[in-house]
């Protein structure tokens, strides 16, 4: 059986300019009748836009199965293969997007839910604290107002962006006043931002694997950007083999190429 994901053709129904530096397409088509959403609401697809071979990951910020219709927010930052392309009027160009695959994993006693991201992971916030169920605090470091994207109910700490790809996110996850109890934590953003705060979130803050997932989402100034790769099965192989959380997260990194 082939273990290939699976790929989808659609066509570019809507574009529509969200913020400064986001664009909102919604892909629809008959090509996406076997598309099926996995529930996880962090879940991902690669997006494959006209003339390139190269996929980018985006979050699925919405799939609505009866009108066939997949909503994507796309950063537009300064150069990229997606970047650029979503940066001019795209309606009725085909796409190929593959089947989603998500890595928020909360645990069912967790009492509250810490989120901290960049604009790449406004959309998974976005669908995560809609989702969600307990006590949410979100830290987003954005550009641009956005003020109504998230939920009212949930409590954001908006953060200006130092500037030009940089970010200051694991300075501030380290100043972070952690609610009382057990929780999860979810944090997508700069890969280096990532690598510093699980360090942290390892040696200082103790805390076990299952209580938190932090992603890096893109790489600043790199030709080569990380893969997204689930963690659950390298976590899982690296547990029975008896190996650290430090081990098995080089090994998660070894597998991103980042
Ligand atoms: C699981 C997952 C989910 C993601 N979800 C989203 C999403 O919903 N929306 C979204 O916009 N992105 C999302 N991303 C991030 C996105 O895949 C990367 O930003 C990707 O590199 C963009 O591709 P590109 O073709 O525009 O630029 P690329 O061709 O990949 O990169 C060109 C240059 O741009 C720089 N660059 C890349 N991204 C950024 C950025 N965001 N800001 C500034 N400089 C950048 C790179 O360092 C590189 O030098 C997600 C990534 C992952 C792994």
């Amino acid at each position: 059986m082939s273990t290939r994901a699976r790929q989808y053709d659609a066509q570019v129904l809507t574009r529509v300019r969200v913020s400064d530096h986001l664009v909102r397409l919604v892909l629809g088509g008959p090509g996406l009748a076997e598309f099926e959403s996995t529930g996880v609401p962090d879940e991902w697809v690669g997006l494959v836009v006209p003339g390139q071979f190269q996929s980018r990951y985006y979050t699925v910020r919405s799939w609505d199965r009866s009108a066939l219709e997949l909503e994507l927010d796309v950063v537009v930052h300064d150069v990229g293969l997606v970047t650029e392309w979503a940066a001019r009027d795209v309606v009725g160009e085909s796409v190929t997007v593959t089947e989603p695959k998500g890595s928020f994993a909360m645990p069912e006693d967790a009492s509250w839910l810490i989120l901290v991201g960049d604009l790449t992971a406004m959309p998974a916030m976005a669908r995560i604290t809609a989702s969600g169920s307990v006590p949410t605090f979100v830290w987003a470091e954005v550009p641009d107002d956005l003020a109504d994207y998230l939920p009212t109910y949930t409590t954001v700490h908006w953060l200006a962006q130092p500037g030009d790809g940089e970010s200051r996110l694991s300075s501030v996850v380290e100043e972070i006043e952690w609610p009382a109890g057990d929780g999860y934590f979810w944090m997508a953003g700069e890969s280096s931002q990532m690598r510093a705060i699980r360090k942290h979130l390892m040696r200082e803050r103790r805390l076990p694997a299952t209580a938190y997932d932090v992603m890096g989402y893109w790489r600043a100034n790199a030709q080569r950007q990380p893969r997204a790769v689930d963690p659950g099965p390298i976590w899982r192989a690296g547990k029975a083999a008896g190996r650290s959380d430090e081990e098995i997260w080089a090994a998660y990194d070894e597998a991103r190429g980042s």
